[in-house]
């Protein structure tokens, strides 16, 4: 269950509302490039609307370090928001002053300001306490519905909460009950399926799900450093030579539960038009690198997919950016969205091939957060989300 107060839980009419959120998104040439998290946050924001509350809307975009620059303001993301809403929408080129004050004070229910970007400011991410009161002197009551910024404990998102009702958007409940609740008590077989560079950024989420996944299902980069542990040669593949101890003792702790790839896609040098063949796993030939899972791997691991009731997936396959090493991941998509298991596709790699493939709408949950859904995947508490009212 859900432990902290949402905006369900109170009265919110003719109330000034600071909404947290994370339109931390992509832009090329000033224009949004990938709406997915401003969408995100249309649920909240209409409910907001029709409590007949007026609506702040602040986040940040970036990393500006800590003064205003040009190419990290919000201005063309408000713009983009506009039109997905209707509403009198204002913006206003800073997050606070005495002109932010004057605009929030002037803001009238049923509209919505946005404020620009919080990293303009040094103190934003130095959780400076100054800057959480002045922002909460904006609003009657605070919401956080930010999860890509909820493990981060920054003015925005923890400052703020100390000094006026603070309760959780129904983005961040969603995920939060997704990542943290169906994952501690997952109906099984329960498998994660996990990918990426690294071992060393996924040891605490083995650690974490070890006791309540039937298999962890490895691909991408960090399957090499298990089976250099093994003792294979890996030629030129990526091998994280300082985890191999840990990789030694996570495949002794999980045992049959740990599944690693059965074949592999090897090249004879990292790029995208580089020669490559697929072989079964052994020896890597010198000067050759795994880059991506075979056909017969995504077989076996299709199969284990196909009998699990919950399913958590995190991580590219193999070097998806070249799409000669690609078919992996995208595979591994289609596998995973024909699945009837719960299925719930933590931020990043994993979510952006599952959009590129038009799948996206198959899955249970896609995690508007990175950083967040492998801090929620390894059991910790998120600060934005410990700040806020329990329930
Ligand atoms: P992470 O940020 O740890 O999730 O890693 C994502 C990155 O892992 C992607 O940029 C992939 O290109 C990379 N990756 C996946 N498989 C491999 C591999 N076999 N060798 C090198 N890099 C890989």
């Amino acid at each position: 269950m859900f432990q902290k107060k949402t905006i369900k839980d109170i009265d919110l009419n003719e109330k000034k509302v600071f909404v947290r959120v994370d339109f931390n998104v992509p832009l090329k040439n000033g224009k949004v490039v990938d709406d997915t998290r401003i969408k995100a946050a249309i649920p909240t924001i209409q409910y907001l609307l029709n409590c007949n509350a007026a609506v702040i809307l602040a986040s940040h975009l970036g990393r500006p370090g800590g003064e205003p620059k040009e190419e990290f303001s919000l201005k063309p993301v408000a713009d983009y928001f506009e039109h997905l809403i209707d509403a009198r929408v204002l913006f206003v080129n800073d997050c606070m002053g005495a002109m932010v004050e004057e605009a929030a004070k002037n803001l009238q229910n049923g509209e919505i300001l946005i404020l620009e970007n919080t990293r303009f400011h040094p103190e934003e991410e130095a959780n400076d306490p100054l800057m959480g009161a002045k922002l909460a002197s904006l609003a009657d009551v605070f919401v956080n519905d930010a999860f890509g910024t909820a493990h981060r404990e920054h003015a925005s998102n923890v400052g703020i909460a100390k000094h006026i009702p603070a309760v959780s958007g129904l983005l961040l409940e969603r995920e939060i009950n997704y990542l943290g609740n169906t994952i501690s008590d997952p109906e099984k077989p329960f498998i994660a399926i996990l990918g990426g560079a690294k071992v060393s950024g996924k040891i605490n989420v083995i650690d974490n799900l070890a006791g309540k996944v039937d298999y962890f299902l490895i691909g991408g980069g960090m399957a090499n450093t298990f089976f250099a542990a093994q003792g294979y040669k890996m030629g030129d593949s990526l091998v994280e030579e300082e985890s191999l101890g840990i990789a030694k003792e996570i495949l002794k702790g999980t045992g049959k539960k740990l599944l690693l790839p059965i074949d592999v896609v090897i090249s004879d040098e990292f790029s995208a038009s580089a020669n490559n063949k697929t072989i079964p796993i052994g020896d890597i030939p010198e000067s050759w690198s795994i880059m991506d899972l075979g056909p017969l791997s995504l077989n076996k691991f299709g199969k284990i997919i196909r009998d699990s009731k919950t399913i958590v997936w995190n991580g590219p396959m193999g070097v998806f950016e070249f799409p000669a090493f690609a078919k992996g991941t995208f595979s591994m998509a289609k596998i995973v969205a024909e699945s009837n298991a719960v299925t719930i596709v933590g931020g990043g790699d994993s979510a952006a091939a599952l959009k590129e493939s038009g799948l996206s709408e198959k899955i249970t949950h896609i995690s508007t957060g990175g950083g967040a859904s492998l801090k929620m995947l390894e059991g910790s508490l998120l600060p934005g989300l410990e700040a806020l009212n329990d329930k």
